[in-house]
């Protein structure tokens, strides 16, 4: 893979670099062109310092091995309270509705009252996670060895076993807790999944469950919750271009603009409160959304063994590439399996090029999402601890198996992939 790799001297720092054909070209000794497509949108300075500081509080925290759970620290009360009064508000509007309709006369003004009330009330409920519809549920059934696997996992943890898996086209892993019953689904992204070696699927799959043992998804629930609620106001009181269209045809045919500018007003009132609670919220919930994180790490390690947790952790930062050759091969090649390309994609990558994105991700602090603390930082600290050995092993041959058990979800999982592209 690495036999037409040339040469050439960094411009910043004139040291020999290695030029590998079809990769980004930079220089270890320098960083020269470590993160060429750095976002333009930079952060505030003041607000990246609070980030690094943060990260690195909680990195030496957990280094020193002094924090064990979640603990009910001020930030997580806070994130608590603050998504139970949200959460009050759907409340309060379907009360005051229904005391508009007992109370208040006369009643051909209650009433259209009342509707716009539990309207508000209805629109704001908080919802029950659910899975993607476009997701394939895989069942204990379809995937004996795959569940096996699971349970092994769970076991080992000591946390419920998973009632379903979810096969879908995303570049990532995930765990859930489905429906008001709280049904704990795992849900597997084919170009993540498909990319992995045996034992970091059994890492991948130790972090989620990991997730689930440590309560993180039940805590994300009253504060999930309250963010979906945050989104729909946002989405409510956030100027669309549709309203900006109908202001303008107003004024175009000469007819009365005063809603339109009354929906301005209020958009621009009402919109900036909403978006500094949804901001708040982020902050308070993030030091424990990324302690979280690290715990699930640790799970991982002590299930599938520390070095495969690491590896698992540097898989991901490839997790984008992977879904651009599985949508590459989906468009254009007619002889290669897409699953097939997404592997050789991931396999031929230099260690080079999992070097480069990991500095990319200790420069921009890069998080899978907001509440991922950077990958350096992460595989930093499980290599820091103590080496641990896996209890957990998926051989060869039950790894092909569940290769073979999710065959048929995956081809319709290709399939709806296809026909959307
Ligand atoms: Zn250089
Ligand atoms: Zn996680």
């Amino acid at each position: 893979m690495q036999t037409d790799a040339g040469v050439t001297r960094c411009p910043q720092c004139a040291q020999q670099i290695r030029v590998d054909p079809g990769y980004v070209t930079w220089c270890d000794q320098c960083d020269w062109n470590v993160d060429p497509t750095a976002p333009d949108r930079r952060s505030p300075a003041w607000r990246l310092k609070l980030e690094h500081q943060l990260a690195d509080t909680l990195y030496r925290e957990l280094e020193n091995g002094r924090v064990h759970r979640p603990g009910w620290d001020a930030a997580r009360v806070a994130a608590y309270l603050l998504s139970a009064a949200l959460l009050l508000l759907p409340l309060v509007a379907l009360a005051g509705g229904v005391a508009l309709l007992v109370f208040y006369r006369p009643l051909w003004l209650s009433i259209p009252l009342a509707a716009i009330a539990i309207g508000i009330g209805l629109m704001l409920r908080p919802r029950a996670a659910h899975l993607d519809p476009e997701a394939q549920l895989v069942l204990r059934e379809d995937a004996p060895v795959l569940f096996r696997l699971l349970d092994e996992i769970a076991a080992t943890i000591g946390t419920p076993r998973v009632a379903a898996v979810a096969l879908d086209a995303e570049p990532n892993v995930c765990f859930l807790r489905v429906g008001w019953r709280f049904r704990p689904v795992v849900g597997l992204g084919l170009p993540l999944w498909t990319g992995l070696r045996p034992q970091e699927r059994v890492a991948v799959l130790a972090h989620e469950l990991g997730h689930g043992k440590n309560g993180d998804a039940r805590h994300g629930w009253v504060v999930g919750a309250a963010e979906s609620v945050l989104e729909h106001l946002e989405d409510a009181f956030t100027e669309q271009p549709y309203d900006e269209y109908k202001l303008d045809a107003a004024h175009a045919m000469d007819t009365d603009t005063s809603v339109g500018h009354l929906t301005r007003i209020i958009n621009s009132i009402v919109g900036p409160i909403i978006r500094s609670y949804a901001w708040l919220l982020d902050r308070v919930s993030l030091r424990g959304n990324q302690r979280a994180e690290y715990l699930a790490d640790r799970t991982s390690g002590e299930v599938a063994g520390s070095e495969a947790a690491a590896w698992a952790l540097e898989r991901t930062l490839l997790a984008d590439s992977s879904y651009r050759a599985l949508e590459r091969a989906l468009r254009f090649e007619k002889d290669l399996p897409p699953l097939e390309a997404v592997r050789r994609a991931v396999a031929e990558t230099p260690q080079r090029e999992i070097e480069r994105r990991l500095r990319v991700s200790r420069l921009r602090e890069t998080r899978t999402d907001s509440s991922h603390p950077p990958t350096y930082l992460r595989t930093k600290l499980i290599r820091a601890r103590p080496a641990t050995s896996a209890r957990v092993v998926l051989g060869l041959n039950d790894n092909h198996a569940i290769d073979r058990e999710l065959a048929p979800a995956a081809e319709r999982v290709l399939k709806d992939l296809r026909a959307s592209l």
